[in-house]
C-alpha cells in the first residue's frame, strides 16, 4: 500500500516537471549545452506565474501595510559584510565522498534517504554513524569522513584577483537588507515595530541539488527584516507565524498541507533563538516551504561591532537607545511556486475523457483568458474575436490569442495551462445576441455574457 503511494507521488512529481517544461513553464538552465546542474530558466508561462507570485507577496507584505519599506540591494556586496555575518565560517554543509568515484553527496540528505535520524548531529557523530552501520554510497562504495564544505560561490571583484578582491554571491538577501537598516532610519526615521523587505536572487553551492526547483544553486528570495523592541521581540514573532498563514492561503494552499516545525535549538541556525520552519506536503515528501526566525540583535550587533557604526535606534521623544531585535519571515520563491504548481496539478474527467488541468488561483494564473473564433476560415468570426481579444488584452494583460485547433483541443490545451477563462465567439455573437461564450476551466460550464461584462 504504502509502496503504491510512493510510486504514485514519485509519477506526479515526474509529470509536473515534464508539463513545466512542454508547456513553458520551466526549462533545465543551459540545457542546450548538456546544462548545469542547480539552474533553472523560466519560460513565457513560468515568469508570469513567478512574478505573479512575487506581486502578490509584495502587495501583500509591502504595499498594504504601514510599517513596511522596500529596498533592493545589490548582490556583490563587501567582503566584511560575509566575515561580519559568520557565513564565512559558519555557512556550511555537511560534506561526504565516494572514495573511488570521487563523487559528492550531502552527508545528512543520504544518511536520511537510508532511514537513519541524523537531527542535531555533529560531523563526528554523522561519520560514526557511517561506520558503524557501513553505509555505502549510493554507488555501492567506501565514504569518507564527512567535513564541511562552505555553500557561498566565491568571486572576485575588479582586475586584481588578491584576498581583497575576494566576495561571494549572496547566499540571502536579508544582509542586504541588514546593512541599510541605518541608510532607512536615517531617511524615514519610522516608528518601531518596522519592517524592511527585498525580493532577490540568492545564491548556494548546494553539495547536490535536487528536486527540481526545491533545492536550486540559484534561486529567490523575498525576505522581511523586522526591526522591534528586544522586550516586544514575542508579540512580534506571533504577528508574522500568522502572516505566514495568511501567505500559504493566499497561494491557495490547503492549510492541512501546511506544517509547522519548531526546530530544535542544535538545528538552528547560528544566528536564531527561536525558529519555525513551515513545512508543505510536496510530492517529494513533507519539507520546508519557508522559515521564521528570531534573529535577535545579532547581525546589527556584529554589523555595529565591525564597522564601528552606531546601529542604535532611539525611540522617538526619549532617550531610550538600543539596537533592534529582528523577526525575520523568509519566503523561498522557487518552494513557493513548486507548491503552487503541485497544488494545481489535477487530473480529472470530462465527457469520459481524460484530462490534466492546472488549477491555479485565478490571481496567480499565468494566462487569464484565452480568446478564440469558434473557426478560424471565418473573416467576420476572426474579426470580431480579436476586437474582444484587443479590449482584454488592455485590460488584463495576460490575455492569450489562441485560435488552433478545434476547439476541444484548445480547451484541452488552455486547460494544461491552468488558463481559467476560454472566450469563444461564434455564428451566435455575430447573428443573433452579440453575446460571447465563456467556458469555465474547472466545472466546465459555459455561459454566454456581454463582452463589456467580462
Ligand atoms: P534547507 O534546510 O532546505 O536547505 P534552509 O533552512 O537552509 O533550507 P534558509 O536559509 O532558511 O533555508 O532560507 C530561507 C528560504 O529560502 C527557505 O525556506 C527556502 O524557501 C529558500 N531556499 C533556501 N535554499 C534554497 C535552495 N537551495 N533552493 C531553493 N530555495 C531555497
Amino acid at each position: 500500500m504504502v509502496y503504491w503511494a510512493h510510486m504514485s507521488t514519485e509519477k506526479n512529481m515526474e509529470e509536473i516537471v515534464s508539463l513545466a517544461k512542454r508547456r513553458g513553464f520551466i526549462y533545465p538552465g543551459s540545457d542546450i549545452y548538456g546544462g548545469l546542474s542547480g539552474t533553472w530558466d523560466y519560460g513565457p508561462l513560468g515568469v508570469a506565474l513567478k512574478r505573479n507570485i512575487m506581486a502578490l507577496w509584495w502587495k501583500l507584505f509591502v504595499d498594504e501595510r504601514e510599517d513596511m519599506y522596500g529596498v533592493d540591494a545589490a548582490i556583490l556586496m563587501n567582503q566584511k559584510v560575509w566575515q561580519a555575518s559568520g557565513h564565512v565560517d559558519t555557512f556550511n554543509d555537511p560534506l561526504v565522498e565516494d572514495l573511488e568515484t570521487k563523487q559528492r553527496f550531502r552527508a545528512d540528505h543520504l544518511l536520511k534517504d537510508a532511514g537513519y535520524q541524523v537531527d542535531g548531529l555533529s560531523l563526528d557523530q554523522l561519520t560514526q554513524l557511517i561506520r558503524d552501520n557501513n553505509v555505502k554510497s549510493p554507488n555501492g562504495n567506501e565514504l569518507s569522513d564527512v567535513r564541511t564544505f562552505n555553500m557561498m560561490f566565491t568571486t572576485t571583484v575588479g582586475p586584481v584577483a588578491d584576498d581583497k578582491a575576494v566576495t561571494y554571491l549572496r547566499p540571502e538577501t536579508a544582509q542586504g537588507i541588514f546593512t541599510n537598516y541605518k541608510n532607512v532610519v536615517d531617511s524615514f526615521y519610522p516608528d518601531l515595530p518596522f519592517g524592511l523587505a527585498q525580493q532577490g536572487k540568492a545564491f548556494r553551492n548546494e553539495i547536490s541539488p535536487r528536486d527540481f526547483i526545491f533545492r536550486s544553486r540559484e534561486f529567490e528570495q523575498m525576505e522581511i527584516e523586522y526591526f522591534v523592541d528586544p522586550a516586544k521581540w514575542e508579540e512580534a514573532f506571533e504577528h508574522w507565524r500568522q502572516q505566514v498563514w495568511k501567505w500559504t492561503q493566499a497561494l491557495g494552499l490547503a492549510d492541512e498541507n501546511v506544517h509547522e516545525l519548531e526546530v530544535a535549538e542544535e538545528d538552528r541556525a547560528h544566528y536564531s533563538k527561536r525558529t519555525i520552519d513551515f513545512e508543505f506536503d510536496f510530492p517529494i515528501g513533507r519539507e520546508e516551504l519557508l522559515g521564521l526566525a528570531y534573529r535577535t540583535d545579532f547581525d546589527l550587533g556584529n554589523i555595529q561591532r565591525v564597522s564601528g557604526k552606531n546601529m542604535e535606534y532611539t525611540v522617538k521623544g526619549t532617550n531610550t537607545k538600543f539596537v533592534p531585535h529582528v523577526i525575520e519571515p523568509s519566503f523561498g520563491v522557487e518552494r513557493a511556486l513548486m507548491a503552487v504548481l503541485t497544488t494545481a496539478y489535477t487530473e480529472d474527467e470530462v465527457n469520459g475523457e481524460k484530462r490534466v488541468v492546472m488549477k491555479f488561483p485565478e490571481h496567480l494564473a499565468p494566462v487569464k483568458f484565452a480568446v478564440s473564433p469558434l473557426v478560424r476560415n471565418k473573416p467576420e468570426l476572426v474579426a470580431k474575436a480579436r476586437e474582444v481579444y484587443e479590449i482584454l488584452k488592455k485590460k488584463y494583460g495576460a490575455v492569450m490569442w489562441d485560435d488552433n485547433g478545434n476547439i476541444g483541443k484548445r480547451y484541452r490545451r488552455q486547460d494544461e495551462i491552468g488558463t481559467p477563462y476560454c472566450v469563444v465567439v461564434d455564428f451566435d455573437t455575430l447573428e443573433t445576441d452579440g453575446l460571447v461564450s465563456v467556458r469555465d476551466r474547472d466545472t466546465t460550464e459555459q455561459r454566454r455574457v456581454k463582452p463589456e461584462d467580462l
